[in-house]
């Protein structure tokens, strides 16, 4: 076992599993400091398989496909928050370092766990989650607590930018509202009067070593995070420090190796109540790429291959603008048009990152914008700006 601590150095693989703009950013990581990279992913062709040096293409549970990827990696993390945790496991039955583990994994693919372990930490931090009621059966309906409405109900799995979200006003429309979700398991979570939205991004070594960044403010645009400032303009710093305290907790209770984003809501009454996790690295983090000593993506690369986590000191002020396939249309999917890059790139203190998508659709994650500014103000006025130029309402 002893061999297994030694870090894993340049020149090696390193495996991802996911072939989306997480793992494209995660290679490019992973590349710049000398490694190779292995991604396995279902589709024909995607952001990281398509610069990889090793691309496999299969289901996530194909044995044959994780045996290759296991005699090539000897790490191997996740891009892809809904991965099987079967693949996990299988793969480190095959003596792999699989950072997170799955049970890490599984517990954010399902909000009912997730809820339920949140609540559990309240006892810690002081932070838990909105209150909640977990729907599996339609008899569960009519046990509803009635001061949840109005609620927000949740499909316990594969939600994410807001999709399997209804808000609901009363047991009918929730009656009715858990029908159009399929009748899967879901939780009504009471809506909350959110003041603003920030996440922490924290990350664990193998060694127990814990490292924060800075809290970043996020602003949501029909459930897809539309931009993410640093530091966080309306946070306190006492409630900054309670919220990084909570995070650093958590990913040591769950024994998670690797980069996890915590999403919180800053209630009106300046309550703070846990969202969500991500495990693995974040939209909301990366703004970490241009305006920190180590980004989340070398962060990922550090954790899985054993080394010395970065630095995560910011460098300056960023506010990330995210660019959605919207951009490529005049209005409707049927008036395609280029974005005006080249006012973009006049702007010498915003950072382009495009992830290599060749079909852009509205609401698609194509790219984002870190836009520097020598202070806070100056950061949000270049997005501003930025955002005006590309036709985004800033
Ligand atoms: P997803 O997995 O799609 O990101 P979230 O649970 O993070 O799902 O919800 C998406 C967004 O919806 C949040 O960022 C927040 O703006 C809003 N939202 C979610 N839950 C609540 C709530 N209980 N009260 C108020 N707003 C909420
Ligand atoms: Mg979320």
């Amino acid at each position: 076992m002893a061999d297994r601590m030694e870090p894993i150095l340049p020149g090696s693989y390193l495996g991802i599993l996911g072939g989306g703009q997480l793992g494209r950013m995660f290679t490019q990581a992973a590349q710049a400091m000398g490694y190779k990279v292995c991604v396995l992913d279902p589709g024909a062709e995607s952001p990281a398989g398509s610069i990889a040096e090793k691309f496999i293409q299969a289901d996530y549970t194909d044995s044959t496909a994780l045996k290759e990827m296991a005699t090539l990696c000897s790490s191997v993390s996740t891009e892809f928050e809904n991965v099987p945790a079967q693949a996990l496991d299988e793969l480190e039955s095959l003596g792999v370092f699989v950072a997170p583990r799955s049970s890490c994994v599984s517990l954010a693919q399902n909000r009912i766990a997730e809820k339920n372990f949140l609540a559990t930490w309240k006892s810690e931090t002081n932070i838990g989650p909105a209150p909640n009621f977990v729907i599996e059966h339609e008899a569960d309906i009519a046990h509803t607590p009635t001061n949840l409405f109005p609620g927000i109900l949740k499909t316990a799995r594969m939600g994410y930018d807001g999709k399997g979200q209804m808000t609901v006003y009363s047991l009918e429309e929730l009656t009715t509202a858990w029908s159009e979700l399929g009748r899967v398991p879901c939780v009504l979570e009471k809506r909350m009067e959110l003041d603003f939205e920030v996440s922490a991004l924290v990350v664990r070594g193998y060694d127990d070593a814990v490292v924060a960044y800075p809290v970043s403010q996020n602003i949501h645009r029909d459930g897809i995070l539309h931009t993410s400032t640093v530091p966080a303009p309306s946070l306190q710093p006492a409630q900054e420090k309670k919220i990084i305290d909570a995070a650093k907790a958590l990913i040591r209770k769950i024994d998670y190796v690797g980069v996890l984003c915590v999403e919180f809501f800053v209630l009106k009454n300046g309550d703070i109540v846990a969202n969500e996790i991500a495990p693995r690295p974040h939209n909301s983090g990366h703004y970490t790429m241009d305006a920190c000593v180590s980004s989340q993506f070398e962060q990922q690369v550090r954790a899985m291959a054993r080394l010395p986590l970065g630095d995560t000191r910011q460098l300056a002020p960023v506010s990330m603008l995210n660019l959605l396939g919207d951009l490529w249309f005049e209005g409707s999917e049927d008036q395609p048009k280029e974005p005006a890059w080249n006012k973009v790139l006049a702007h010498p203190d915003a950072k382009l990152h495009l992830y290599g998508k060749s079909d852009p659709r509205m609401g698609r994650k194509m790219g984002h914008i870190n836009c520097l500014g020598e202070n806070l103000n100056e950061a949000r006025k270049n997005c501003a700006a930025v955002a005006t130029e590309l036709g985004i309402e800033p």
